[in-house]
């Protein structure tokens, strides 16, 4: 941390109000991405213990908040998580220093089921004193972390210039004749000069019939003339990661099937962007876009959710999809938004934009254009 209080302090001091609410005495926190946000931790090896204000277990030095992790981390937790945390160094397994920092106060104790596997569950409650009652927490964290701070927005939207000046790169090459794995690891390898830590995800880069698949794996199939190429791909930086797709055609034969669903991809791509803001429901905004498609008689062509919250995670929430909860997308929240049309066998569209939701504003984080583009 350069100067400045440390983020992760504000966020637990708010993420213990919430315990409060949700009628939890304490929380332990074990998910990598959740600890990061929380104590700006990045080890492997470390767990967070949140007591709720005024809890009994929660007097003593740390506010309530104590940050469990080995011996190899000492120097690194030092550096990283907030100076205001209580810090222990536990010999053994961190679940077992936790439930004895617990002792037998005695209430209840919330665990992440998503990231605490069964197996771990089991020995925090044969740790645990009898007194202490352990529930699968509502998912908090992930709550707080909907909302993004102007300092992590200013993060994904440095990600998401960086992945766009490595497509930029990778496309001068050209496609045509190159196979996709050769292009896939070709963006790859730009975004870690650029200075990305890594890619946010395995990249797609799907090339003809194989971009009917939306999670194609890169194959050492050759990228031919006259095709689509779908390019699925984000960029990790500071740990903030984003995401972006672009259908770029290899030449300009290619059929009017394909040119037709690119015009109907991005025109539901662009509606469902327009319909992105704040206190719209995810729901709300997929069935827009879907609409459009709907309407061309290529609904069944499209099978997944619009889109998804990006941030530490390339996905969390909020969800937009046809299941997607009611819940308004509140101020703050990153999404994408990415519709696809899949004909099996013949060819893919896909288009993906990141926006950032503001007070009345969206802000379009991926700067690529996205009128079909021929790159030979
Ligand atoms: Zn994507
Ligand atoms: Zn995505």
């Amino acid at each position: 941390m350069s100067g400045g209080a440390h983020p992760g302090a504000a966020r637990t001091a708010r993420l213990q109000g919430l315990l409060q609410t949700q009628g939890l005495d304490a929380l332990v926190i074990d998910s990598p991405f959740d600890l990061r946000y929380l104590t700006g931790f990045t080890g492997s090896n470390g767990l967070l213990l949140v007591r709720a204000p005024g809890a009994g277990a929660g007097a003593g030095a740390g506010g309530g908040v104590t940050f469990f992790t080995d011996f190899r981390y000492l120097t690194q937790a030092g550096e990283q998580i907030p100076p205001s945390f209580e810090r222990e160094i536990a010999p053994g397994d961190l679940l077992d220093a936790a439930a004895a920092a617990l002792g037998d106060v005695g209430g209840t104790l919330g665990f992440d089921a998503r990231s605490l596997t069964v197996a771990r569950h089991q020995r925090l409650a044969e740790q645990l004193s009898e007194s202490w009652q352990p529930v699968a927490g509502p998912g908090l964290v992930e709550r707080l972390r909907l909302v993004k701070e102007p300092a992590e927005v200013d993060r994904i939207r440095a990600a998401a210039e960086l992945a766009d000046a490595a497509l930029a790169q990778v496309l001068q090459a050209g496609l045509r004749g190159r196979t996709e794995r050769d292009v896939a690891i070709d963006l790859e390898l730009r975004m870690r000069r650029l200075g990305a830590q890594a890619p946010s995800f395995t990249s797609i880069v799907a090339s003809g019939s194989n971009g009917a698949l939306p999670h194609a794996s890169p194959t050492a199939r050759e990228i031919a003339p006259d095709v689509l190429v779908t390019i699925d791909w984000g960029a990790e930086l500071d740990g903030y990661c984003s995401d972006c797709t672009r259908t770029y055609a290899t030449g300009e034969g290619i059929s009017e099937r394909a040119r037709e669903i690119y015009a109907l991809v991005l025109d539901a791509q662009e509606r469902g962007l327009q319909a992105v803001a704040a206190g719209s429901s995810g729901r709300a905004i997929d069935a827009v876009a879907r609409a459009v498609i709907e309407a061309a008689g290529e609904g069944e062509h499209f099978g997944h959710g619009l889109g998804h919250g990006v941030g530490l995670e390339v996905h969390e929430g909020p969800r937009l999809s046809r299941t997607a909860d009611d819940e308004p997308l509140p101020v703050g929240c990153i999404v994408t938004v990415e519709p696809g049309i899949y004909l099996p066998g013949e060819l893919g569209v896909r288009i993906e934009d990141l926006v950032a939701v503001g007070d009345g504003t969206r802000e379009v984080l991926t700067r690529l254009p996205k009128e079909l583009t021929v790159i030979s």
